[in-house]
Order: structure tokens, then sequence, then C-alpha cells
């Protein structure tokens, strides 16, 4: 079914969005997608090269907390959807300082979901706003699993503009009938992710034999899940899903983060022919993160018994493949690596 032609994405330009927009112009040629990204440190533009003269596809530089920008565009354009990316993303930035992430992730989506309901009126029927969201919002579980009718208990900043946003998408379809869907997704690793993040941050300190930091004592559980999974998740909830509704996707993975950087030690030894047990030795415990959260694990069991989603990534499959997307992307994690994350990395990690 391909009723949704004039697709808005937010953040096409991050790790996720990038994936998003590569999959729909691939698999949809009919469809028109334009991409709005501000392009943070986190955007990146060498994520699209593959497909940024493709016909289908428009780059747009904006930012969604610019309400006029965002009037100004819907009224160019008659999208039929909305797939919403764009967020600041990452937990520890959020400690430091909130305040992008309240302009981002809650401002925001208010403004878009305005811009949505201004430009659509009553003739909603084949229009959709999809939130992409985190698991992160229900808070830490110490045994079981988060579904889709937990209650929500984010506890870092970044969780807890996540649930604002999230709150707000729930809310524009209760009051103003806004055709809106979520999803709620565990941890995603794959190609083009930004070496901040777990596993990319691992990588690339192997690669240069330096100091892997690992909070606490590496025993916090995540569930992981390789990107293009979530990909064809988005895609199911965005052609299949029922308005109103949300779905928790997770990858049946979960992991010890000492386990998850120990695989990565020991996978690039064997790939770079070093002895094994060289890079574990690089791991460095430093101080664990404010509020840091034990255990995330989500039921993916609606999404796969009403949409008949299911992850086909086994977890070392995708690991492999994604350290060789970095061992063969030297030049875009070393661009991406220089200025502003160099010294980010510094002022975090120092004084270990
Ligand atoms: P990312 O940080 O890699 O990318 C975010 C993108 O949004 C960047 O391109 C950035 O330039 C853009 N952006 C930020 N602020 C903007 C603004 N004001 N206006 C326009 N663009 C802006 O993030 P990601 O990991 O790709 O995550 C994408 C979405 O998926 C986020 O909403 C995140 O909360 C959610 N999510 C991520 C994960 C994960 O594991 N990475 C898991 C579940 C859900």
């Amino acid at each position: 079914e391909q009723s949704h032609r004039d697709i808005l994405i937010t953040g096409g330009a991050g790790f996720i969005g990038s994936h998003v927009i590569r999959h729909l112009v691939n698999h949809y040629p009919n469809y028109r997608i334009t991409n709005i990204d501000c392009l943070t440190y986190a955007g990146n533009l060498e994520n699209l090269k593959d497909v940024e003269f493709f016909d289908n596809y428009q780059f747009l530089k904006g930012d969604i907390s610019d309400k006029t920008l965002l009037s100004d565009l819907f009224e160019e354009h008659n999208f039929d959807a909305v797939i919403h990316l764009a967020a600041e993303s990452h937990v520890d930035r959020s400690i430091k300082d909130a305040s992008d992430f309240l302009r981002t992730n809650i401002a925001g989506t208010v403004n878009l979901l305005d811009a949505c309901k201004h430009s659509w009126g009553k003739d909603l029927k084949k229009k959709r706003f999809y939130h992409i969201s985190t698991d992160e919002v229900y808070g830490s579980i110490a045994s079981g699993k988060f579904n889709e009718n937990s209650p929500y208990n984010p506890n870092s900043p970044y969780a807890a503009s996540k649930a604002a946003s999230d709150h707000f998408v729930r809310a524009y379809g209760t009051t103003y009938g806004l055709p809106i869907l979520i999803s709620n997704c565990s941890n995603n690793y794959g190609p083009y992710q930004f070496p901040e993040k777990l596993i990319p941050l691992c990588i690339n300190n192997i690669l240069k034999q330096e100091p892997i930091p690992v909070y606490g004592r590496g025993e916090n559980i995540r569930d992981w899940l390789y990107v293009e999974d979530h990909v064809n998740a988005i895609d199911l909830v965005f052609h299949k899903g029922k308005p109103g509704e949300t779905y928790c996707i997770g990858g049946k993975n979960e992991w010890r983060n000492i386990d998850v950087v120990s695989e990565l030690c020991d996978l690039l030894d064997s790939l770079q022919d070093r002895e094994k047990g060289t890079s574990r030795k690089l791991i460095d415990f430093v101080s664990d993160r404010p509020g840091h959260d034990l255990r995330y694990a989500i039921d993916s069991k609606k999404i796969s018994s009403q949409l008949g989603w299911k992850p086909h990534t086994p977890f070392r499959k995708g690991l492999k493949e994604t350290v060789q997307w970095y061992l063969d992307h030297s030049d875009w994690l070393a661009n991406i690596t220089s200025g502003s994350y160099k010294r980010y990395y510094e002022a975090m990690y120092s004084g270990r």
C-alpha cells in the first residue's frame, strides 16, 4: 500500500534517519522524500552520499524549533506524512546540559505537530504523524519486560524529553484527531552511528588502541537491535500501524555492556591480527553515569503478532558487519571525530 506519497523526514542526516531515507528512496521510488535536518554535530550529509542525487529525494537544512520555517515548508509542500526522528539523542550530553533537549525534542516536536494540524485541517484520513522514540521512557526494569501498557518512568533528562514528546504526540492524537503513531525501540547499532555511542566509541578506541571508558563495572544491561531491523519495523508501523497506537520494538538480545565491549575487543583483535586479549587491556572503568538505568528490556509481542515483524540479524553477525563497515570507512570516522567531537570527548573523559 503506497498511499502516503509526499513524506517529510526529520533528522534524516543522523544515524537512524539516514538508514530510513536510504530504505524509502530505494523501496518506494514513487514517494517524494524531503529530509529536514539542521545538521548538529550528529547530522552528517556524508551519511546520505549514495542517495543524494536520487530524483525522489531532497534535503533542506532547517531547524524544527523554527516555527516560521516549518509553516512556510508546510505551505510549499503538501505532505501526506511526517516521520519524525530529529532529536538530541545522547544521554551524557543531556546530563551536562538539557536545554537543547527541551528545544528540539519537546518544542521541536510540538512545532511539527502544530504545523501538521494547521496544514492538514480536517482532511486527515490518509495522513500520518509517526514519532520514532525510545524504550528509555519506561525507565529501568530489574526483571521481566516493558510493553506498550507500562507506565512511563524516565530517569535521564534525555529520556524525560522523549517521554514528554511522546505525550504531546499522543495528546495531539486524542485532542485533534491527528493520526499519530509512536514506536519505542531499544538500543540501535550499525553503520553511520556517531562514535559517542557505546559500540562505535569502542570500535574507534580499539582502532586507535586507546583506553575504552566503561561506566561503573559495565554491569548495565541493554537490548541491542541492528539498525536495519529497526528500519524494517519503521516501514511496517508506517504502512500498516493503526493510528493512535504505540509499538514497542526490541531485539530479544540483552547484553551486559562489559560483554559487548569484550566481544568487540576480541573481534577487532582477530580482524587486525593482534594477539587475543590485547584490546581487552584497554578497558578502563570510569565512575558511573549519574542515574544510570541498570536494565532496559522491551517486549515486541505486539508488533510481531499484529504486523508480522521480527529481527533478522543475529548480534554477532551485526557486530561483524558494523566493525567491517567502520574499518572500510576510516575517512568517515576520521572526519567525524575531529573538531568539536574531539573537544567534547576530551572534556567528558579527561581526569579519568
Ligand atoms: P542522531 O543523534 O544520530 O541523529 C539526530 C539527527 O537529528 C541529526 O541528524 C541532527 O542533526 C538532527 N537534529 C537535531 N536537532 C535538530 C533540530 N532542532 N532540527 C532539525 N534537525 C535536528 O540520532 P539517532 O540515533 O539517529 O536517533 C534518531 C531518533 O531515534 C531519535 O529521536 C532517538 O530518540 C530515536 N531512537 C534512537 C535509538 C538509538 O539507539 N540510537 C533508539 C531508539 C530511538
